[in-house]
């Protein structure tokens, strides 16, 4: 049998309660809820995040293929607020982003229009998950676990898996998810659930396709008008990713909604062929797999940067609270964990 250390007889173990006094659960790991678990984790609290995909980044993961991946969400970010700026300088001077200088436009019917005003452009390297997963090595996060119920209990709020598993006693809790998934786990919240019930999202069903040869076609991004299509990228154009001839198409709101339950078999070739005409070009592509993103971007977003109530010691935040996009849920994420640590009295800088 081991003998204690002198150390770990004389340290009194924590108590149960001052743990949990410390401790944060977020659900969520996107860009919003990463941001907010790392700044959490600075200050010294106890950050569990949960997220119900196999790997963190939600829309702004990167799927794997047979030949190379695919940016099939988040297509690139821009920075307009300076701190987002320097946040963005730092991935880059890591490695973890890139600008992506490439050659954008706009197709209607077979006529492309080259675009002369372009921001720039950044996307994570070598796939738009890159920086979910930096964020992530640093923080504790439970892939794989979708959270059903968040119950208010004395002092404490518990957390319950869809399995019903008992997911543990928290201080407080972020929810960072789209907001119509953000609403169920309001129940106990309903001034901050009432906010979340006005904000709608638009579904997108992506194409991520596959070539033997490059498209010809003179553009890597390419605004689509006229079209089921709004928007087509030569993935494979962009910075640090395998070689190879691979697109990722997405379809406007109006043919997701009309086909939100379809098949993802169905819905591939109606999105090939609109791409076909859009382009002017003939596309046979050697693979093509759809995926419908249920939740894609806000019809309106608000413009509060988070929600936060600080009795309840309950939080939401995602991109949907700033105003949409991927700086948006950097900002949103940023904002609620100010909130967050003014409430309990540190800093937040
Ligand atoms: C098709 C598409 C194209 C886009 N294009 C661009 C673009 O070009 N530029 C741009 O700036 N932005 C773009 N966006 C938006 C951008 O992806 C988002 O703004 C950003 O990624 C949102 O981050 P978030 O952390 O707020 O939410 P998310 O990334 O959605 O993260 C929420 C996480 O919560 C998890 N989750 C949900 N419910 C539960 C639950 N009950 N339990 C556990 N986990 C749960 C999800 O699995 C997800 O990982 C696009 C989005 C889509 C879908």
């Amino acid at each position: 049998m081991a003998s204690s250390s002198p150390d770990s007889v004389s340290a009194a173990p924590p108590s149960v309660a001052a743990s949990v006094a410390a401790s944060v659960a977020i659900i969520g790991a996107g860009l919003a809820g990463l941001t907010l678990a790392t700044r959490l984790t600075e200050a010294g609290l106890a950050v569990t995040v949960f997220d119900k995909g196999r790997a963190p980044a939600g829309r702004m993961s990167t799927r794997r293929g047979e030949a190379g991946g695919y940016d099939h969400g988040a297509q690139y970010f821009t920075a307009r607020d300076p701190d987002f700026q320097r946040q963005v300088d730092a991935w880059v001077a890591r490695g973890l982003a890139a600008e992506w200088t490439a050659r954008f436009g706009t197709l209607e019917r077979g006529v492309l229009t080259p675009k002369a005003d372009n921001p720039v452009r950044y996307v994570g390297v070598p796939g738009m998950n890159a920086l979910a997963r930096d964020l992530a090595t640093h923080l504790d996060v439970r892939a794989g676990v979708r959270v059903e119920r968040v119950q208010r209990e004395p002092g404490a709020w518990r957390l319950t898996s869809e399995r019903g598993e008992d997911l543990g006693r928290f201080a407080r809790v972020a929810v960072a998810v789209p907001a119509p998934q953000a609403l169920p786990l309001l129940a106990e919240a309903p001034a901050l659930a009432a906010r979340v019930a006005g904000v709608g999202m638009e579904p997108c069903w992506a194409v991520m396709a596959r070539f033997a040869e490059p498209l010809p076609l003179a553009v890597d991004g390419a605004f689509v008008h006229g079209a089921p299509l709004s928007w087509a990228a030569r993935d494979s154009a962009k910075p640090g990713r395998a070689p190879g001839e691979r697109w990722v198409l997405h379809a406007t709101p109006e043919f997701s909604r009309a086909h939100l339950e379809d098949t993802p078999e169905t819905v591939a070739p109606l999105l090939v062929e609109a791409w076909r005409q859009a382009a002017g070009v003939e596309v046979a592509p050697v693979e093509a797999v759809a995926h419908r993103w249920r939740y894609a971007q806000a019809e309106s977003a608000l413009s509060e940067g988070a929600l936060f109530d600080a009795g309840l010691g309950l939080g939401v935040c995602g991109d949907w609270c700033a105003g949409s996009r991927v700086e948006g849920a950097w900002r949103s994420g940023l904002a609620l964990a100010r909130a967050f640590l003014a409430s309990s009295g540190v800093d937040p800088k």
